[in-house]
């Protein structure tokens, strides 16, 4: 096994990846231009230097990718091969993901800032997903149903079309896995608009599932604006399914090009402020306190499901807050490129500002700061893990998804309060409970409005549970053979005997 990356070896490493780096579109097993020949910047938020120009798809670039899209789903060279061998293929693909993971990992370092210890991570999500799905297709049954001896009717699934994958930044490569991988598997054809701050793992991975032998036309990758082609991909006549990660602004707007269009399915995977609740009768204050620490500053707290919202009973709030400010100052931003750090660089200038924005408006309505708050100097896009205590339900920072490393304390005197609280949400994405008393672990999860719960740890799960939320925070739900039955149709075969 080769030694482990260190900093300099990561720089090396770096410096001979974006000397060549793949900007074009990815469309009909071909990269090409943009149609109407535009580009536009990526920087890495950490040095501010332009990493490349990549290809701006637009209107044409959509319709000709769609049109190619519809042509191999028709083919049927993928959508009716055997299970056993498009597992294959997509095996081969994982296979192939898991050869070239640092410099994956990296691209998304560069892109967008995170730490390449969690680009690493995030690799390990993408690949398991990948394989969890390749694997589940060929096992996945349908129904014969009980009908009387006068007929046999069969519940056959089916792959729907043609599947539009729209994208976000924060986890580009892992986000993209969780949407492509059933899809395929499933026997779609995708197009992936990968967000425009974080377009080059996509357009790398292109080139890996052409040699994994992904047949023409069955993936194809435009970089490009959401106002753009992803507005035109959603609008499209000729798209079946939308399936989406993104903000909660945004997949309401989907919902309606799926309305002024052609009624596709929209698959919504949105924004959450999910709340984390702490009872006095937790087993380890300090140990919690690093968690709810992680559990927010985690990827810059650029994270769906960032914790941002915590609930301590006030009988141990002052001693858990004193063990939350030493966890804070333990997780300060740092090279993204340095393994060793757990923070790195906000995405880019205008959520750099929205965040400030965020602390200075949480400061005006009376949340006490008791960390951070603060840019560090630049050129590179960094703030400090900030804490916020004291806040109430009526403050903006209470209630609004900041999606930077912000953190709001709230206080409550019981179980009841803790729940009502924790509901007072638009959002139903994620939400924790740490108590060791299993009656109340119970009852609290039951009741708490959220697609999952996470008992005595953050973020926990694997690819055999689905991820996705309730309320505001979306319809979907992503990993798991949940999300593999998303992307096909049901159809009803009766058959009349004699
Ligand atoms: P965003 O909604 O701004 O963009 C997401 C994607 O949608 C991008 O590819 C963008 O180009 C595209 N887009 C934007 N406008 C569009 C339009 N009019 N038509 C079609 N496409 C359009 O979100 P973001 O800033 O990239 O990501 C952050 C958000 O994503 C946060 O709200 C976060 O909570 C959410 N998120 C949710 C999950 C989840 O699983 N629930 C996971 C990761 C991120």
């Amino acid at each position: 096994m080769s030694r482990p990356l260190d900093k300099a070896g990561w720089q090396a490493m770096a410096d001979t990846l974006t000397a060549r780096l793949e900007t074009r579109a990815y469309i009909d097993d071909r990269f090409v231009d943009a149609a109407g020949g535009e580009t536009f910047e990526t920087i890495n938020p950490a040095t501010g230097e332009v990493l490349a120009r990549v290809a701006s798809c637009d209107q044409a670039d959509a319709e000709l990718a769609v049109a190619h899209a519809r042509r191999a789903f028709d083919g049927g060279e993928w959508s009716r091969l055997a299970p056993t061998r498009r597992k294959r293929v997509l095996l081969r693909l994982a296979e192939l993901m898991e050869a070239h993971r640092d410099e994956l990992a990296l691209l998304d370092t560069l892109d967008m800032g995170k730490p390449i210890t969690s680009a690493l991570g995030d690799m390990a999500g993408a690949i398991g997903a990948m394989r969890h799905q390749a694997e589940s297709i060929d096992k996945l049954y349908g129904e014969v149903a009980p009908t009387g001896e006068e007929a046999l009717a069969l519940v056959l699934r089916e792959p729907i079309g043609v599947v539009a994958s729209i994208v976000p930044w924060n986890f580009p490569m892992m986000m993209t896995a969780w949407k492509i991988a059933p899809a395929l598997a499933a026997g779609n054809s995708v197009i992936l608009k990968p967000s425009e701050k974080s377009p080059l793992s996509a357009l790398r991975l292109a080139a890996l599932a052409q040699e994994a032998g992904l047949p023409r036309g069955v993936l194809q990758v435009l970089p490009g604006f959401g106002h753009t082609v992803g507005k035109a991909l959603a609008l499209s006549m000729d798209v079946d399914c939308l399936a989406f990660t993104g903000s909660t602004a945004v997949g309401k707007q989907l919902m309606q090009y799926a309305g002024q269009s052609n009624l596709k399915r929209v698959y919504l995977e949105c924004g959450g402020k999910s709340p984390n609740l702490v009872f006095a009768d937790c087993r380890n204050l300090a140990q919690v306190a690093h968690h709810a620490a992680e559990a927010i500053f985690h990827n810059q707290g650029e994270v769906c499901i960032a914790g941002s919202r915590l609930l301590v009973e006030n009988s141990v709030r002052e001693a858990f807050i004193e063990h939350l400010l030493a966890a804070a100052e333990s997780m300060q931003p740092g090279d993204p490129l340095d393994p060793s750090s757990f923070m790195g660089a906000i995405v880019d200038a205008t959520q750099h500002r929205r965040i400030l924005d965020f602390i200075r408006q949480g400061q005006e309505e009376g949340g006490r700061l008791r960390a951070g708050g603060e840019a560090l100097d630049g050129p590179g896009l960094f703030i400090q893990p900030t804490v916020f205590d004291g806040v109430t339900e009526d403050m903006t920072i209470g209630r609004e998804e900041i999606f930077g490393p912000v953190l709001s304390v709230f206080g409550f005197d019981s179980e009841e309060q803790a729940i009502a609280l924790a509901n007072d949400s638009v959002y139903g994405l994620a939400a924790g409970v740490w108590s060791q008393d299993v009656d109340r672990i119970m009852r609290v999860s039951r009741r708490l409005q959220s697609g999952q719960v996470f008992v005595n740890n953050w973020a926990g799960g694997d690819q055999s549970v689905p991820f996705g939320g309730v309320k505001q925070s979306g319809n979907g739900r992503d990993k798991s053979h949940h999300s593999l039955a998303e992307y096909t149709e049901l159809k009803s075969v009766w058959i009349a005997l004699n």
